[in-house]
């Protein structure tokens, strides 16, 4: 595996995009799980609420007749009971029930009797109307209790009624004498609006609840998690950079050299016309450096090769590429640098190197460089073929004695050869 496929897998899958995959998987999760469990909770309370609130209207209806018996029942000359509720007696009925229905929410009471006619009705428009097709009605008057949830928009029970404004349990519960016999049906309305909010306010406190464990368990996890691709990040950072570096000199190494060169001559393959690219090449050896390694030691010579390394980076613009290219080779790369400018720069190196003596052993050694300068030019087809150009420089410096700076021309520059 090369440096450009680790790199690309590096780009891929870095710690910060993981990061940010996992942050967004986790709120889209968040939002998905506190949707559908609020819409369970809602319904597992609905469920629960609502059942409550039909036994408690069961409940209510069989406590208001218990108390109203007076009223609803009468006894007949031969001792039988019968149903009540008519003249005087209806009237006290309805004082004495209507002390109630505020307290319990209840927004209407009919009583039918054994034939399905409405006896009373805290609706007066609704006594003596005959509920013929009242399958519910029918029920209690088989001597069922049936209490049922009635949204608003339910149909009503006879058409004389009025349209509810709110949601309610509707409950029937026979009415019957000592001796179980059925003489009619009392039947409530219960406002459950009430109810309602406690559905809705019980269902938005355990989806808060869920939602801020679960953004406590996300946020715990994710401060772990960042923890660890911190130091991921560095390592991988530090991997990089050794990945790229001339261990001894501290600059590019000779892969990295040649990747940033190639990066610069696709930029010049790129450019035309009057914004065409243009790019430097020296190639710099030091001179006997066999030499001092015999005589110094190899310790000293690597000492004086992360000297030679500092001075050429001091020589250079912050964009202009230098990298170890063999044991004593480096080459220095120079965008949009004309031949001229790049000799100017081959000879600054030159005199930098000569000019200040190198310490090593507590010596002071003189150290000369040999360079060779070439430039790109029409017709380069890779950045080999400039190298190259360079390399016959050098070649031509060391023969014409060491300590110069040679150049070769690109073939096709007759202008500057001529
Ligand atoms: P010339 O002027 O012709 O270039 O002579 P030279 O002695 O510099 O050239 P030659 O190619 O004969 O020797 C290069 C030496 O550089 C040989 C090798 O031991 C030394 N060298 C290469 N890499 C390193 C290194 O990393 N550390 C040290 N100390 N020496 C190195
Ligand atoms: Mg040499
Ligand atoms: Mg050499």
């Amino acid at each position: 595996m090369n440096l450009n496929e680790l790199l690309n897998i590096k780009a891929r899958n870095n710690p910060d995009s993981l990061l940010r995959l996992l942050v967004t998987t986790a709120v889209v999760s968040i939002i998905v799980v506190v949707m559908f469990s609020g819409y369970g909770f809602y319904r597992v309370f609905s469920g629960f609420v609502i059942k409550t609130a039909e036994n408690n209207s069961v409940q209510l209806c069989r406590v208001l007749i218990e108390q109203e018996k007076k009223f609803i029942f009468v006894e007949t000359p031969g001792k039988t009971v019968e149903l009540g509720l008519n003249g005087t007696g209806m009237l006290a009925f309805d004082k004495s029930l209507r002390s109630f229905l505020s307290p319990f929410k209840i927004i209407k009471v009919k009583v039918y009797d054994a034939g399905k006619r409405i006896v009373y009705s805290t609706d007066p428009a609704l006594i003596g109307k005959v509920d013929h097709d009242n399958l519910r009605l029918q029920n209690a008057l088989s001597g069922r209790t049936d209490a049922k949830l009635v949204t608003k928009d339910s149909e009503r029970d006879l058409t004389e009624e009025r349209l509810l404004d709110v949601d309610v349990v509707e409950t029937y519960v026979p009415i019957v004498d000592k001796g179980n016999k059925v003489l009619g049906s009392f039947e409530i309305y219960m406002n459950v609006t009430c109810y309602r909010q406690q559905i809705l306010q019980g269902a938005a406190l355990m989806t808060a609840l869920l939602s801020l464990v679960m953004l406590a368990v996300f946020g715990f996890s994710y401060l772990l998690i960042r923890g660890g691709t911190g130091q991921l990040k560095d390592v991988q950072s530090q991997l990089e950079t050794i990945a790229i570096t001339d261990q001894l000199t501290g600059i590019a190494n000779r892969r990295h050299l040649m990747k940033r060169g190639e990066e610069e001559f696709e930029r010049i393959l790129r450019s035309t016309g009057a914004h065409k690219k243009s790019l430097g090449c020296i190639m710099i050896d030091l001179d006997f450096f066999k030499q001092i390694n015999d005589s110094k030691g190899h310790l000293a010579g690597d000492h004086v090769l992360h000297e030679v390394a500092r001075r050429l980076k001091n020589c250079i613009r912050p964009y202009d590429v230098v990298g170890r290219y063999g044991g004593e080779e480096f080459v220095v790369m120079l965008p949009d640098t004309s031949f001229e400018q790049s000799l100017l720069v081959a000879n600054r190196i030159r005199c930098k190197i000569r000019n200040e003596p190198f310490t090593a052993e507590g010596e002071q050694l003189g150290i000369t460089v040999s360079l060779g300068v070439s430039g790109s030019g029409e017709g380069d087809r890779s950045l080999t073929e400039i190298i190259k150009r360079a390399d016959e420089a050098l070649y031509k410096a060391k023969a014409d004695g060491r300590d110069r700076v040679s150049w070769v021309y690109h073939p096709f520059d007759t202008e500057i050869h001529s």
